[in-house]
């Protein structure tokens, strides 16, 4: 290689990596705010925070989510995680077997036997940065024995997930969702409405414009398997007029089909057998419960019999809510029933029900509609001119900011001008004028800067106004 190529390869600017991106301010401050009326919210709801580990094992998805899922066949991100000599050793230690054949060899004998062990066990686990968080939550239900204490237990997380999907508009591999799980207890309808209540009034809350609430009851494990291989039947026979992944999916996860936005497969999808119709008693029962449940709480919903979600543990109640101004990726939060997972997990039989919400997709529909506006620019720019000034913009700034105001202080000394025009571009609602004048007088300039006006004010004074002005 070249010299001036190995400088060039030393100049590399590196790029966030295809589907990622660097939230930025002031935007961020929009995200802070969407957070913070979720901690809210939720704790309204008596809902307390969890945070899980970012990455887990690879196994824990494949089971939770399923096989077939377009989840966990294409787009999760794994990789090995070589195990050190000392959890192998431990492994091998902790087989009671193992360790009494140990007995009566010398101490080289013991160490080559464990030597050979060791060679034979797997060298890695393999790990998986999380898709969702549902599976992590039920995950830790278990491993902290949550069942043990009073039921329901109601968790909520924020925080990012990673899915190898096609970038675009609304869609990234790493994004970030708010959701929330409620464990343990029944499955009474009342739970149930009360989830779907809690997402809505936090969009409410975040005047979130054109949400609209779809629910669904996809069954239980007594009346689903009937349903898909009716409507398994029903897809075979019309199986040449499919696409290759609704052709794909009448093996694999028959119910799928029922997403598909295909156009020439809409009407052939409208004739199919639909699940409202087969739902066995108790799930019928269930599925009303919750529709009155809602229209006691005010929410407004529409039924979507298509509405079968794309994970594999969900049961009964699913719902999806859309919001404006997202194009094709118009879903911001989904969510269901899924009583089975935590004991498929090899816990004990649990009920439970939860959602996530994108909060990417959030935002978007927020910022789109106007309702975004963050906060940026400061409250207050500290124009100062004098070695005897200095000491007291310095002072001014920690009192200030000790009462909660945003301040910028330069740090060199700038001209008056050059000072009130940095002001503007910051944002900044008041600039503090402080020049041998105000020091010696103890009386400080204000300037209002939208309008041009002035006032003098000692620093009480001066914390005084600001404090009205907030
Ligand atoms: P799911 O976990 O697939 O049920 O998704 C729940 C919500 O997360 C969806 O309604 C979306 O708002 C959001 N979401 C899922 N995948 C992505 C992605 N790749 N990029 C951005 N948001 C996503």
């Amino acid at each position: 290689m070249s010299e001036g190529a190995v400088k060039k390869e030393e100049r590399r600017r590196f790029q966030a990596i295809k589907g990622t991106r660097d939230l930025l301010p002031p935007e961020t401050a929009l995200w802070n705010r969407v957070e913070q009326t979720a901690h809210e919210v939720f704790g309204t709801f008596g809902y307390g925070e969890i945070r899980l580990p970012i990455f887990e094992p690879t196994d824990l998805f494949a089971r939770s989510i399923g096989l077939d899922t377009d989840v966990v066949s294409k787009e999760m991100y794994s990789f090995p995680d070589p195990l050190d000599r000392y959890e192998r050793a431990a492994q091998i230690l902790s087989t009671p077997s193992k360790i009494a054949g140990y007995f009566g060899m010398d101490q080289q004998q013991r160490a080559n036997a464990v030597q050979k062990e060791l060679e034979t066990l797997p060298a890695a686990e393999w790990v998986t940065l999380r898709p969702e968080a549902t599976a992590s939550v039920c995950r830790a239900y278990i491993e902290h024995n949550m069942q043990q204490g009073p039921q329901p237990v109601k968790l909520y997380y924020i925080g990012p997930m990673f899915r190898r999907e096609r970038p675009q508009k609304g869609r990234y591999r790493q994004f970030y969702q708010i959701g929330a799980e409620i464990l343990g207890g029944t499955d009474a309808p009342a739970i149930d409405a009360e989830v779907i209540e809690m997402v809505m009034t936090f969009f409410e809350r975040l005047e979130l414009q054109g949400v609209q609430l779809d629910v669904n009851s996809i069954g239980c494990r007594e009346c689903r398997p009937k349903y898909v291989e009716k409507l398994r039947a029903e897809l075979v026979k019309v199986k040449d007029k499919l696409g290759a992944d609704s052709q794909r999916r009448i093996e694999t996860n028959p119910l799928r089909v029922l997403d598909s936005k295909l156009e020439h497969e809409q009407p052939i999808i409208e004739k199919l057998p639909r699940i409202a119709d087969h739902l066995c008693e108790d799930c019928k029962a269930h599925y009303a419960a919750v529709k009155k449940e809602l229209q006691l709480r005010g929410v407004e919903y529409q039924e979507n019999w298509r509405l079968v979600r794309g994970l594999d543990y969900y049961m009964r109640t699913t719902f999806e809510i859309t919001a404006k101004g997202l194009g094709s990726q118009n879903a911001v939060c989904g969510g269901g029933r899924y009583d089975g997972l935590v004991e498929l997990l090899g816990g004990p039989p649990t009920k439970g029900i939860g959602f996530a919400i994108g909060e990417d997709r959030l935002i978007l529909s927020l910022q789109e509609s106007g309702k975004g506006a963050a906060a940026q620019g400061r409250d207050v720019y500290i124009a100062w001119m004098g070695e005897n000034a200095r000491a007291t913009a310095v002072r001014a700034a920690k009192s200030l900011r000790n009462a909660g105001f945003s301040v910028e202080l330069p740090p060199v000394e700038q001209k008056f001008g050059k000072a009130l025009g940095q002001a503007d571009k910051l944002g900044a609602r008041f600039a503090l004028i402080l020049g041998d004048n105000e020091v010696a007088s103890g009386e400080w300039t204000l300037k209002t800067l939208a309008t041009g006006e002035q006032g003098k004010f000692t620093e009480m004074k001066l914390l005084e106004f600001l404090q009205t002005e907030k």
